[in-house]
């Protein structure tokens, strides 16, 4: 596997990185893909099969790990398995593209460990725990069960920002998505359109 530049968006749950990772592929100077990911977690919402994720069955995606398919794996939550499939990067690297990914911290440490001369790992930062509470209640769109999962898993997931490239702290919206759009402009080496 090679190609393209790596740029890996990590946080905990509720930290706004999806809403940045969106933003950022909205902007054609980073000809950038999202990398979608297979998971064994049940869809949510509108969530459409092959566009935000790769639905699978809790043993096809066993079957995909025996099988050596992919390049990382975790199970972020239990019995709830997340992985970046080789295939799938291949395919965007092979489009020319520069793949973002949206994963979790372990994850994101782990891609930039196998590729660490064409990754960007990003972390995302939210104001504090109590405001990630309050945005994945807002969200409802899980139980308070899992969102108090994702809670105890966030102040886990936030010491280890130090390990990344950059720290994004998601205070402002806007201010987060220009300082990502900077950043990542910056690594790929392009201007920003309709800056100097
Ligand atoms: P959600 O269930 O909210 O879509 O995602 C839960 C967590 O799993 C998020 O932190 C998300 O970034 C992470 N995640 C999504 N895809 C992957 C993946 O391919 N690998 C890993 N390690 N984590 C992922």
């Amino acid at each position: 596997m090679r190609g393209g530049k790596l740029i890996i968006f990590s946080a905990p749950s509720g930290s706004g990185k999806t809403t940045i990772v969106k933003h950022l592929l909205n902007q054609p100077e980073l000809n950038l893909a999202f990398s979608i990911s297979a998971t064994s977690r049940p869809r949510r919402g509108k969530e459409k099969h092959g566009e935000h994720y790769y639905f699978m069955t809790l043993s096809e995606f066993k079957r995909h790990i025996k099988d050596d398919d992919f390049l990382e794996w975790e199970e972020v939550y239990r019995d709830n398995f997340y992985g970046t499939l080789k295939k799938e990067v291949d395919r965007l690297w092979a489009e020319g593209k520069n793949v973002i990914f949206d994963i979790d911290v372990v994850g994101g440490l782990r891609i930039k460990k196998k590729f660490p001369d064409q990754t960007l790992a990003v972390f995302v930062k939210p104001p504090s725990v109590d405001e990630l509470k309050i945005r994945l209640k807002k969200r409802s769109t899980e139980s308070d069960d899992k969102i108090n999962m994702r809670i105890a898993k966030a102040s886990v997931e936030l010491a280890t920002a130090p390990q990344f490239d950059a720290v994004i702290k998601n205070y402002d919206l806007q201010t987060a998505l220009d300082e990502a759009h900077k950043l990542v402009a910056e690594y790929i080496g392009v201007e920003i359109k309709g800056k100097k």
